[in-house]
């Protein structure tokens, strides 16, 4: 059964995430990789991701990788990222994408965060973006797990229609324009995520060169 596999062309590699705008961005920088087979959480219909229980970008990252890990018997990556204001003692953190409630949208988020801001001064509006990527194996354990950052300031107003979450508020430091003005190819160039990606980029290529046994299950 091994030997069968250890022919195959591809390794598959999901995504562990239906966000859009993810894997937009994963699968321009996982083009380098052409061996990789890349799949997401929108090619498993009937899965239930776990719930995002960690206190931390890095926990949550783990426990979304290893759990698809688990259940699809593949190698996996989650990226578990947001944003965070010191100011705000660290808000809204790992609660980025449910800051203004459970079922908030991307603008529902961004007034939160505006109106939380809005006696802030220059300095006190400075902030990061955090991406922390976790590979799990098809065996459902933790491989490896990385972090990038990206800091900033939040702008008094939104800026650009481009990217997605808090990018219209978003300038990184000694940029002018907010993540959602600049090039998709920019932000892609520069940003946490790429980061994180920059790090764990040797890691996806040696699937290639494995004799895949890792993912043999019988
Ligand atoms: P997650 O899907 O639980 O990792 O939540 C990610 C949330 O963090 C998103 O919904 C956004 O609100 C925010 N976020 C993460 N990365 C970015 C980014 O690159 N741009 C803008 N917002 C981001």
């Amino acid at each position: 059964m091994c030997s069968m596999k250890s022919v195959s062309k591809t390794v598959p590699l999901v995504l562990a995430t239906t966000n859009m705008h993810k894997i937009r961005e994963y699968r321009t920088m996982l083009k380098s990789i052409p061996g990789l087979d890349v799949l997401t959480l929108l090619d498993f219909q009937n899965y239930q991701p776990p719930e995002e229980t960690g206190a931390t970008f890095e926990e949550n990252a783990i426990l979304k990788a290893t759990h698809a890990a688990g259940a699809f018997k593949h190698w996996v990556i989650a990226d578990d990222s947001g944003l965070t204001v010191p100011a705000l003692n660290g808000s809204p953190g790992v609660l980025s994408a449910r800051f203004a409630g459970k079922d908030a949208t991307d603008a529902d988020n961004r007034k939160k965060l505006l109106s939380s801001m809005k006696h802030l001064l220059d300095d006190d509006r400075y902030a990061y973006y955090d991406c922390c990527i976790a590979l799990a194996s098809p065996q459902g354990t933790v491989k490896k797990s990385v972090r990038g950052t990206c800091e900033g300031k939040i702008l008094v107003a939104e800026r650009g229609g481009g990217g997605f979450g808090y990018d219209p508020l978003f300038v990184k430091h000694e940029y002018s324009k907010s993540f959602a003005e600049l090039e998709e190819s920019v932000k892609n160039r520069i940003s946490h995520r790429r980061k994180a990606f920059d790090k764990i980029l040797g890691s996806l290529e040696s699937l290639l060169s494995q004799n895949y046994s890792d993912s043999c299950t019988t």
